[in-house]
């Protein structure tokens, strides 16, 4: 079973990922509706200690000190952030989309509501990442800049690399409209085939498959899918689309 239990907080977990991980649902945490309950989501209006709270509760659900927090300010670029220690609390957030760390007192953080979380570890290397990735990350190929970034800066080899894509809107929900299909015709070709299918005569984009074959391409040696939909299952994730805008965020965290 991919669904985990402690102290209340309920997270999922992937089968091939070694490193300490966790997607967290929405279950566990002390925010009221739209943001209930375990919203880690500073800017969707819920009030800020609260925030902190649960991602205090998320912390240490996972055995994670909440201090050896890394984060960013996350703004649908393929940019890359290196952590070599823990973010100072009081220092202000850097804008990027990737963070890796080979410092086994940092934990990767990010913020999610549809869009695709990508977590990564080179066991080999002794490297990890978590990648934030929507529609346009996804055309700016932040699964491959992650790939790249490892290798670069790490030393990893592709083929060592595990890489997994977590709960997020699936292709079912995901209609786009003229603007970003001709974005994602211009960036796949040929390829488009593969990841725009149309429904009741509607264009949707399928981000899994896409993040799915940018790592293939990137060369990614073991891929895994969690295949679950944030949409429809608002009952567990925080879902911008189905629950327009009204909503929180749920956590992604990984660890050394
Ligand atoms: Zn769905």
């Amino acid at each position: 079973m991919a669904f985990h239990s402690r102290d209340g907080i309920r997270f999922y977990q992937f089968e091939m990922l070694s490193a300490r991980h966790a997607v967290f649902t929405r279950h566990g945490g002390i925010s009221p509706k739209p943001w209930g309950s375990l919203n880690v989501g500073g800017t969707v209006g819920d009030d800020l200690e609260r925030v902190k709270k649960n991602r205090r509760l998320s912390f240490q659900a996972l055995g994670r000190a909440p201090e050896s927090i890394f984060d960013v300010w996350q703004i649908h670029s393929a940019d890359v952030v290196h952590a070599r220690a823990p973010r100072p609390e009081h220092e202000s957030l850097r804008q990027a989309d990737i963070i890796l760390t080979d410092q086994s007192n940092v934990t990767l953080f990010m913020r999610f509501a549809d869009c695709v979380p990508i977590l990564a570890h080179d066991p080999r290397k002794g490297v990890i990442g978590i990648a934030h990735s929507g529609w346009m990350g996804t055309i700016r190929d932040v699964a491959g800049s992650m790939v790249s970034a490892m290798k670069k800066e790490y030393n990893s080899n592709s083929a060592d690399i595990v890489a997994c894509v977590g709960p997020s809107i699936g292709p079912d929900h995901y209609e786009i409209g003229a603007d970003v299909i001709l974005q994602v015709m211009q960036k796949f070709g040929d390829d488009s085939d593969l990841v725009l299918n149309s429904i009741n005569g509607k264009i949707h984009f399928d981000l899994w498959k896409t993040n799915e074959i940018l790592l293939q391409r990137a060369g990614v040696g073991k891929i895994e899918v969690a295949g679950l939909c944030t949409a429809c299952h608002t009952e567990d994730w925080f879902s911008h689309r189905a629950e327009k805008a009204r909503t929180g965020r749920f956590g992604a965290l990984i660890a050394l």
